[in-house]
């Protein structure tokens, strides 16, 4: 009685308290408003049990279903770019590993063709190793060449279509010591090695990648300081990142003039932000925010056509760029879903972390819903054809592998019933390798690396991919 009694007296006859009371129902309906519709827009997807081990009934004719690489991490005796130089700096690789000769590719291309062929792979991507094809501005490796040139022709009597990417985050030496992403040339030097990919290798390649994962280039390399060069500025992160997009658009506009039937494209990781807490705004502008300057920054600067970033305590850019040609697809590099919260102790106010899902053997949440989730953000923002440039998990003790690989493809089968046109799924990886700052510890590979035989022996996940190889009719 007497709360009633309280109440009522707070309100009588005092005009200022009604309006402080209205001010305060006003705010509080627009956020439940505002949290019901995110709710109701954005809801949570859950597949149900036993939805993921359903066979793939139906894909595209062409799709595409392949493993991915990249030169450093597999080739061996990449000495001459900027992570050969990092790995030698003490603390920067996990037990001091240096890539070395790694799985050997260079010299077992032949193994790891019959590999592809014993999984039933119809495509490759792999990227080819600038620092190798010029090792000095403006020199070319003819010999490098030609070994690219052979790898083609020999995938291609083997029926396995490649996809190529220019540039997975190793830089040419010569290029890292004038600034590597943040120099002035750095657009004109990578449209001039685009240029020169095409005339010598472009007639056996149909699809070409210039930049994979240029937001992990732009975090780890500038932010976190965890790639080369190691730096920890965010006018710098900045910086490179304007000039990602400037080398990706000169890339582009090389490719198109020298092999204007090519599709070409970059790939771009792209984490699941999803908002820790469901119930709290601040935690949906925040996970809002990691997604624009992480997983949508760099696509969207690409096709508008203008270098945008804006986040917080970053500088802002916004310029626009002279010239680039649009995208023929974007290539998705999917592992993980992040919670975010917004947290005002923390700099640039997001905190983020795995969700409570299963994790693979480096903490990252298993969660093949999210690969739905951003396959329709992705066509909504960009409508062109995607291709999943990369999608695996680290899992020494190869129990996980298998049943990934089928939930993700799961998540595809759904998105390309949806009318989303994904056109292609590359796994990451055809063997285990040199896990940049991880060294040799993590074990993404269909095939389990034996470091000291070099022996390349199947993981329960090649039997999964081979049988869902045969599902799709790959070959
Ligand atoms: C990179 C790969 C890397 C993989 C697993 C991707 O971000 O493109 O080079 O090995 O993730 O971490």
């Amino acid at each position: 009685m007497s709360l009633i009694r309280s109440a009522i007296d707070f309100v009588s006859l005092r005009p200022w308290r009604w309006v402080s009371l209205s001010v305060v129902a006003a705010l509080s309906i627009t956020y439940l408003a505002a949290i019901l519709y995110l709710v109701w827009a954005y809801p949570t997807i859950t597949f149900s049990p036993g939805d993921e081990t359903k066979p793939i009934v139906k894909m595209p004719d062409d799709f595409l279903f392949g493993t991915a690489t990249s030169a450093h991490q597999i080739e061996g005796g990449n000495d001459k770019n900027d992570w050969a130089a990092f790995e030698r700096e003490a603390g920067r690789i996990k037990h001091g590993d240096v890539s070395g000769q790694a799985c050997d590719s260079w010299n077992r291309i032949d193994d790891d063709i019959a590999l592809m062929q014993e999984l039933g792979a119809n495509s490759y991507r792999f990227s080819i190793e600038w620092s190798r094809l010029e090792p000095t501005d403006g020199v070319w490796d003819d010999a490098a060449w030609n070994h690219y040139a052979g790898q083609l022709k020999k995938l291609k009597a083997h029926g396995i279509a490649p996809m190529v990417t220019l540039l997975h985050f190793t830089l040419p030496h010569w290029l890292a010591q004038r600034g590597g992403a943040t120099a002035a040339d750095f657009p004109e030097k990578f449209g001039r090695f685009a240029r020169v990919a095409a005339e010598r290798l472009g007639p056996d390649v149909a699809l070409w990648c210039t930049i994979n994962e240029p937001n992990i280039m732009m975090y780890f390399g500038y932010v976190t300081g965890i790639f080369p060069p190691g730096k920890k500025s965010n006018a710098d992160a900045v910086h490179a990142f304007a000039g990602l997009v400037r080398a990706h658009a000169a890339a582009t506009v090389a490719l198109k003039q020298v092999a204007p039937k090519a599709k070409v494209g970059a790939a771009i990781h792209l984490v699941d932000f999803e908002p820790k807490q469901r119930w709290n705004l601040a935690d949906w502008g925040a996970a809002h925010a990691a997604a624009s300057a992480f997983n949508w920054a760099f696509c969207d600067s690409i096709q508008s056509g203008h270098i945008r970033f804006n986040a917080p305590g970053f500088p802002s850019i916004n310029e626009p760029l002279p010239a680039c040609a649009p995208v023929d697809f974007i290539g998705v590099n999917y592992y993980r879903r992040d919670l975010v919260h917004f947290a005002l102790t923390t700099p640039g106010l997001i905190e983020t972390g795995p969700g409570p899902g299963e994790q693979n053997d480096l903490g990252w949440e298993i969660h093949p819903e999210g690969l739905l989730v951003l396959l329709r953000e992705v066509h909504h923002r960009y409508h062109v054809p995607i291709y999943i440039t990369e999608n695996g998990l680290a899992d020494a003790h190869d129990t996980k592998r298998a049943p990934f690989l089928r939930q993700h493809l799961h998540a595809l089968q759904r998105a390309v019933n949806e009318g989303i046109p994904v056109k292609g799924y590359y796994h990451w990886s055809l063997l285990d390798n040199f896990e940049w700052a991880e060294g040799f510890e993590p074990r993404f590979g269909l095939y389990k690396m034996n470091y000291k035989t070099l022996s390349r022996t199947p993981t329960a996940g090649a039997e999964m991919f081979k049988k869902i190889a045969r599902e799709l009719g790959t070959k």
